[in-house]
């Protein structure tokens, strides 16, 4: 508490980061980063750019190289490809955007956490639209005067996606309104609604370089739109005087856009252990929704969440444990390697087996 603070201030309440530890040799399935390392190509463009002296200048500003690559791959020019630092930066601009209107913007009831962050920062108002039962999202609660429409597709942290047939609903059912897909996890099995972009004016989807492509540290985010909902995004940008992307993460990102095949591998693999892992925990008891993102959602059927979290910790490995009605008896478990995935399951088994 300050006197300095504005009113502001005290109102907010800041988002609590997934943790990241200091300690060596933990198994980190926290906080969804890919198990494996970034593109070779990426890696190597961006060791070129940090050691070129053009690094006295400043970055382009318009990112248009990385701007085309993204636009190319999806059939999409680069008037309608938006990038900022990291998905948060890209969707912050996009609340301060899009949803000053009329009625509260909408959002499930479980999801992305910091949806509800940035509706506190900006004043705008927001309504929760609970989870069904079996924790999906029902598009026909998400009728009703509005500002807008924040969807993540898969949903975090249920992994649970919907399919275009839905999105399409939505996008009907709002055409005034900006219906933002936020598809931080859409590589890892789900179908993106940027084949929908075209269509419809008033959709935005929002992706990111920290998942699939595994460059989390270089903070690289991305939105899809038409041509006047990017200008948006850009006049707010250029007011907040936000800095574009520096030389290393455009020269990083655009070389991991065009490493089509490396990124496939390492989606496949995720995806083939996801499988693997899904199995496992069934077979130890645990109900386990179906995900199509790089982690899962499970609980078990008698052990409390928040202990078994601990105890995994014990054994060096850290997942996500939510406080919160919805979440609080459920883990959610970054998709690790193979060997890491088997780690945790025998950490578990062993858990259980001892509490028993
Ligand atoms: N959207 C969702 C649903 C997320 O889970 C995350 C990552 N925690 C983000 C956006 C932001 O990711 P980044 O800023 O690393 O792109």
């Amino acid at each position: 508490m300050s006197r300095f603070w504005s009113p502001i201030v005290h109102r907010l309440t800041p988002y609590v980061p997934g943790e990241q530890p200091k300690i060596a040799d933990l198994i980190k399935l926290n906080t969804n980063e890919l198990p494996y390392s970034p593109s070779p190509k990426a890696l190597a463009a961006m060791r070129a750019a940090a050691e070129d002296s053009s690094m006295r200048l400043y970055p382009d500003p318009e990112a248009l190289a990385l701007r085309t690559a993204l636009g190319k791959r999806v059939g999409l020019t680069p008037d309608h490809v938006f990038v900022g630092n990291g998905s948060d930066e890209v969707l912050a601009h996009a609340f301060k955007a899009f949803f000053e209107h009329e009625g509260p913007l909408l959002f499930a009831d479980v999801t992305y956490s910091f949806y509800k962050v940035y509706c506190g920062l900006f004043d705008l108002p927001y309504r929760l639209v609970p989870l069904a039962d079996d924790m999906q999202v029902r598009i026909e609660d998400y009728a009703g005067p509005c500002s807008g429409v924040v969807l993540a597709n898969p949903n975090a942290p249920t992994g649970i996606a919907l399919g275009l047939g839905a999105i399409r609903q939505l996008l009907d059912m709002h055409p005034d309104r900006v219906v933002l897909i936020d598809e931080a996890y859409v590589d890892f099995g789900a179908e993106s609604a940027v084949s929908l972009v075209q269509d419809y004016p008033n959709l935005l989807v929002v992706q990111t370089f920290s998942k699939s492509r595994a460059l989390a540290g270089a903070r690289v985010g991305f939105a899809f739109g038409q041509p006047d909902l990017i200008e948006g995004l850009v006049r707010i940008k250029d007011s907040f005087n936000s800095y574009p992307l520096d030389r290393v993460a455009q020269a990083g990102a655009t070389a991991a856009v065009e490493d089509e095949a490396y990124f496939k591998e390492s989606v496949g693999k995720v995806m083939a252990s996801r499988t693997r892992l899904s199995a496992g925990l069934a077979a130890l008891g645990f109900e386990v929704l179906p995900s199509e993102a790089n982690f899962v959602y499970a609980r078990h059927a008698d052990r409390d969440a928040a202990t078994l979290a601990a105890n995994l910790r014990e054994r060096a490995i850290i997942v996500r444990h939510l406080r919160g009605e919805r979440t609080q008896s459920w883990l959610r478990i970054t998709i690790g390697t193979d060997p890491q995935c088997d780690m945790l399951l025998s950490a578990l088994r062993d858990i259980l087996h001892r509490n028993s």
